[in-house]
């Protein structure tokens, strides 16, 4: 979007440094070669973010110099984007759960003291449409982002606006930035839902993958995961009554 007046003065600021400190390729140390600031406008605010940038110095590495940004910067905004996700989030909870007009809108966001032009609102609606118009039937758009980096960093953020206004669900790549789903829900339990398509979407079955299943080492498995659950119930009921568990053992012992 084009700015016409001067970028407005932070209100507060933050230091966003990486989750992930290792290279997601090569599992060697990243190095903080330089940051970078960037200033989003949310509903609470202008916020000045620093960026910790890092990136990989092993010469061999696939991720050889390759920038990592911190997993955090894609829950403030959309990547180019100078308004805040709340704010994109709030515009789009006012315009479809409470059908407010561009108008209406606008003198909504102003009163909350976010400075922001009438054709802004227009844009920020635009941007919400794209948002949740992204479908996990686009699977080759997912394959392809998945195929170059070879991997995938998750990251699910939640947005809700106001009290009562459905929570915005973003689910995004932390790697490329790109923004993989978005879905208004009123239960958390979608999230699991979302999250889980997103991985099966990555590899489908066919059934040859599942015929190849050597009925030993399934049955090992099975064996071993009934092991696991009996251990688990014997702990259960130790911790419920420990002195009842033990008298019983020593019944059975002695
Ligand atoms: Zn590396």
């Amino acid at each position: 979007m084009a700015r016409k007046s001067p970028q407005p003065k932070a209100t507060s600021a933050e230091v966003l440094e990486c989750v992930q400190q290792n290279c997601p390729s090569c599992g060697k140390p990243m190095w903080n070669e330089y940051n970078n600031l960037r200033r989003v406008r949310t509903i609470k605010g202008v916020v000045q973010l620093l960026l910790k940038i890092h990136r990989c110095q092993n010469i061999t590495g696939e991720r050889y110099r390759i920038k990592y940004r911190p997993e955090q910067e894609g829950s403030w905004a959309l990547p180019q984007q100078e308004f805040g996700l709340n704010v994109i989030a709030l515009v789009g909870a006012l315009r479809y759960q409470e059908q407010r007009s561009i108008a209406q809108i606008h003198q909504q966001l102003r009163n909350r003291g976010v400075e922001v032009s009438e054709r802004s609102v227009t844009h920020l609606l635009e941007r919400y449409d794209e948002l949740v118009a992204l479908w996990l039937s686009d699977h080759s758009r997912l394959k392809a982002i998945a195929k170059k980096q070879g991997r995938l960093i998750l990251a699910i953020d939640g947005m809700q606006p106001d009290v009562g206004h459905e929570v915005l669900w973003v689910i995004r790549d932390c790697l490329s930035g790109e923004i993989l789903l978005a879905k208004t829900l009123l239960v958390i339990r979608g999230t699991v839902q979302l999250a889980s398509a997103i991985a099966t979407a990555l590899h489908s079955f066919t059934a040859q993958d599942l015929s190849q299943v050597c009925v030993q080492t399934w049955q090992q498995l099975r064996s071993d995961l009934c092991q696991h659950q009996l251990n688990r119930i014997e702990q259960l009921r130790f911790r419920r009554n420990p002195e009842a568990y033990l008298a019983t053992l020593e019944q059975l012992l002695l």
